[in-house]
């Protein structure tokens, strides 16, 4: 019988579990900080963001709600365009709310530009972002990220709810998958 390891479809891990853990930790600590005294509406962008919301929301102590969006965007190609489409809208009214989105990862920053503008007319009281992850291409578009996890290489990566074709969200580490998954 075949036995195939996902790790054979790994070049390398770029980010471990216990790195992701502990950057959470020292982020959850500064949003504690910053929203003292304040309910927190932390925002998922769906389905890449999963992990990052279960366990960033798990190591904050202040009050948190948790809503969820789920968003495509059209685009040739794996780049995004930024024509964004709603998929799934959130349930919660944003009106006087103090928003976190929490996002897996910004690339081009397309889709986050786009959610920043949509929200910011939706009467937020405050609205910032927490993006595990950043790639140095995100600097082209400007996103006022506050909280980042890490700032990666230009490669493509899954695990801690990242995905290649809706696989390998479920890897404790975030890695680089390797050139022959592709082909
Ligand atoms: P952006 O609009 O910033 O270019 O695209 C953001 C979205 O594209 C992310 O939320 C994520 O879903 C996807 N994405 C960007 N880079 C990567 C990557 O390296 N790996 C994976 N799996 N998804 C990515
Ligand atoms: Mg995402
Ligand atoms: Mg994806």
């Amino acid at each position: 019988m075949e036995t195939s390891d996902i790790r054979d479809e790994l070049t390398e891990i770029l980010v471990t579990e216990q790195e992701i853990q502990e950057k959470l930790r020292e982020l959850a600590a500064r949003i504690d900080a910053d929203y003292a005294g304040k309910d927190v509406l932390l925002v998922g962008v769906l389905k890449g963001a999963v992990m990052v919301m279960a366990d960033l929301a798990r190591s904050l102590h202040g009050h948190v709600e948790m809503d969820w969006m789920a968003v495509s965007s059209y685009g040739a190609g794996t780049k995004s365009s930024g024509v964004v489409q709603i998929r799934k809208d959130l349930d919660s009214d944003l009106t006087g709310r103090h928003v976190l989105i929490v996002e897996d990862i910004i690339d081009s920053g397309l889709t986050l530009s786009w959610l920043l503008e949509n929200f910011a007319s939706r009467g937020a009281a405050s609205i910032e972002v927490c993006a595990l992850l950043r790639k140095p291409e995100a600097a082209k578009v400007e996103i006022d990220c506050k909280y980042v996890g890490f700032d990666i290489p230009n490669a493509f990566v899954v695990g801690y709810g990242l995905d290649f074709a809706e696989r390998y969200r479920n890897l404790r580490d975030v890695a680089v998958l390797a050139p022959h998954v592709y082909s």
